[in-house]
């Protein structure tokens, strides 16, 4: 069902984000505040405090990049792209975290996958958002698998598995709200951007998860543009 949102409706979800958003940067902003003001009143420099200054600064400034991301409207840059290579370089990105951690990573590719009309830069920034998810859920080591597979009607999955500390039913439900997360240092931002990027390129985001066993994700995508 289609459904228009009266004037008054789309106000008040504007002043629900705008709220919500205050309070996300004012965290961190109230943060630098007091550290300045240390600085400020004792004579010498502290600069023990540098770098979690630092800290706060990249942390407004993830949050507005990721409002960027789904504030502006995006145009998609088509091009026919190697899925291996994008999951390849994502992988390399977070490989180091991966083995700090203790986790093991896992890739296998059934049969040769044909290219995949996508914005590239916008799918690495899916790919992204989900790795770094499923290690941030095994800090304590785990396996993180990924998968990348033929499916039918001339489309493709890319399931991405762990075996971390998982999501309860409860949970689940809000993973796509704006600015839900159990990280310290989340933005709560990643799923939501995630999903929007595929639902533009006509595919789907799929997440199955068990409390204690790990999670998996699966990026339904179709291999043609024109086909969606
Ligand atoms: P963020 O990572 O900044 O918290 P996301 O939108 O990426 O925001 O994820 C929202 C929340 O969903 C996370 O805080 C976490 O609780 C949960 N989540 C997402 N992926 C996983 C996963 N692979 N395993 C366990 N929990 C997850
Ligand atoms: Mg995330």
């Amino acid at each position: 069902v289609h459904e228009e949102l009266s004037k008054k409706e789309k106000l008040a979800v504007i002043g629900q984000m705008a709220a919500a958003i205050g309070h996300e940067i004012r965290n961190p902003l109230s943060s630098l505040k007091g550290f300045t003001q240390l600085q400020l009143e004792s004579k010498s420099s502290n600069s023990e405090f540098y770098p979690i200054m630092l800290q706060e600064i990249d942390r407004i400034n993830s949050i507005v990049d990721d409002l960027m991301y789904l504030g502006k409207p995006r145009e998609i840059d088509f091009k026919k792209v190697d899925m291996e290579e994008i999951v390849n370089y994502t992988i390399s990105l977070i490989c180091q975290q991966a083995e700090s951690q203790g986790v093991k990573v896992e890739t296998s590719i059934d049969t040769p996958i044909p290219l995949v009309d996508c914005d590239e830069k916008q799918l690495k920034q899916v790919f992204i958002n989900l790795l770094k998810n499923a290690v941030e859920a095994m800090s304590n080591g785990g396996n993180l698998k990924i998968e990348i597979k033929m499916a039918e009607e001339s489309s493709l999955d890319i399931v991405i598995e762990d075996n971390g500390c998982g999501i309860d039913a409860a949970s689940l439900e809000n993973l796509f709200e704006a600015f839900y997360t159990t990280k310290s240092d989340g933005t709560g931002l990643g799923l939501l951007i995630t999903r929007q990027i595929i639902k533009d390129h006509g595919g789907s985001l799929k997440i199955e998860s068990i409390l204690g066993a790990g999670t998996k994700v699966i990026v339904h995508l179709p291999i043609a543009h024109n086909s969606i």
